[in-house]
């Protein structure tokens, strides 16, 4: 008989649900049963990942022992269930009018895997498929503190959690330390998740783990995010390209000042420039930039905590802004965006953000 099946979204709080399926295969469904609230029973012809909370059951010998069974819970979950089995499982809950789902089961190869997943900026809408994909199917999530992961219970309910970024009093995990941890876990046979704020390979080490990983002979992909270095500026109105305006885009890390070459090279290329991690460096930035020729009204942007309720856009020109980034007191994390485009922006960030928050809500997507 074929199968057919529809997606449904269920209540199961309180509910009883029994996982049929090997129990290593089926960790992932009887970590997201449990963290929705289900009462879960799971009937296994192995106990390789046992869980605190999962009620195991007897295998079932016999058609009988198999209604038994299903009529005591409210709902069956088969995972990969042997051929000989699927058949009695099938009846049985036919027979006792149990609802039957089917899951996939979480792939146990050795070694495992690395995803490196970039998060966007730090908008929960401006998560791709993808990454959501990817969360979905975790063992285990290395995440950062800028990345998105405030919703991380619900994209991996499957996966255990790793905060490897800066919290306020403790030190970040060195990124030594970081790449070690990814490895060590696909070599355990995990599927992994490096959670990443923005694209992973826009400033963000993403490179480098790709290295350790492929060094360790662990399979890694990644899978690209929406970068702040263009979501930022957009949501103060300014595109980093505009038709006859601004062809050009020229994106660089403030994290170390520029050196004098390096400056004369990016007035000559004229366009725009983004600056990630550019407020400690501002003063050099700016008085390299004008010393090289930039003209002394060309508009310059701080754009702060993009996406959040606090998002703050910051206008002023190239000869003024090191004032008046002091007198309003800018701060990381920020974008910079220096260019006629600037002219465009739109600087009431609350309206731009409520915009957002209305249009999502519109689209249905909130
Ligand atoms: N890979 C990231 C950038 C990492 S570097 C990306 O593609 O976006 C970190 C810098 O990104 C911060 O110092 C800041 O300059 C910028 N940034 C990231 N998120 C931001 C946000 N929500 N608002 C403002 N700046 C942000």
């Amino acid at each position: 008989m074929s199968h057919r099946s529809l997606d449904l979204s269920l209540d199961v709080t309180g509910r009883r649900v029994l996982i049929v399926g090997g129990s290593r295969l089926a960790r992932r469904v009887i970590a997201r049963y449990l963290a929705a609230g289900a009462i879960v029973f799971l009937a296994a012809d192995t106990y390789e990942v046992p869980h605190p909370d999962v009620r195991p059951v007897e295998w079932p010998r016999s058609p009988a022992g198999w209604r038994n069974l299903v009529s005591a819970v409210d709902l069956v979950v088969a995972v990969d269930l042997p051929p000989k089995s699927d058949p009695l499982l099938v009846a049985a809950c036919a027979d006792r009018s149990v609802w039957l789902t089917r899951e996939a089961a979480a792939p146990v190869s050795r070694p495992g895997h690395v995803t490196l997943v970039g998060g966007g900026p730090g908008d929960n809408d401006l998560l791709t498929v993808g990454a959501l994909n990817a969360l979905r199917g975790a063992d285990i999530v290395y995440h950062d503190r800028l990345g998105p992961h405030d919703l991380l219970d619900q994209w991996a309910p499957g996966a255990e959690h790793v905060n490897v970024g800066k919290q306020p009093g403790h030190h970040a995990v060195p990124q030594v330390e970081i790449e070690r941890m990814l490895v060590a876990s696909a070599l355990a046979g995990l599927t992994v998740v490096r959670l990443k704020g923005g694209d992973p390979f826009v400033f963000g080490r993403g490179g480098e783990e790709v290295a350790a990983c492929r060094a360790a002979g662990v399979s890694v992909t990644v899978i690209s995010g929406v970068t702040s270095a263009i979501s930022v500026p957009a949501l103060a109105g300014i595109p980093v390209t505009h038709r006859e305006v601004s062809r050009l885009f020229t994106v660089l890390s403030g994290h170390v000042p520029l050196s004098e070459e390096e400056l004369a090279h990016l007035v000559g290329l004229g366009g725009t420039i983004v600056v990630l991690m550019g407020v400690g460096t501002l003063p050099h930035l700016a008085s390299g930039l004008a010393r090289h020729g930039m003209a002394a009204d060309m508009p310059i942007a701080i754009i702060e905590r993009g996406f959040s309720s606090q998002q703050r856009t910051t206008v002023a020109d190239i000869s003024t802004v090191v004032t008046v980034a002091g007198e309003v007191g800018a701060r990381s994390p920020a974008v910079l965006v220096i260019g006629e485009v600037v002219r465009l922006a739109q600087c009431d960030d609350a309206a731009a953000v409520a915009e957002l928050a209305n249009a999502a809500t519109l689209t249905g997507q909130r």
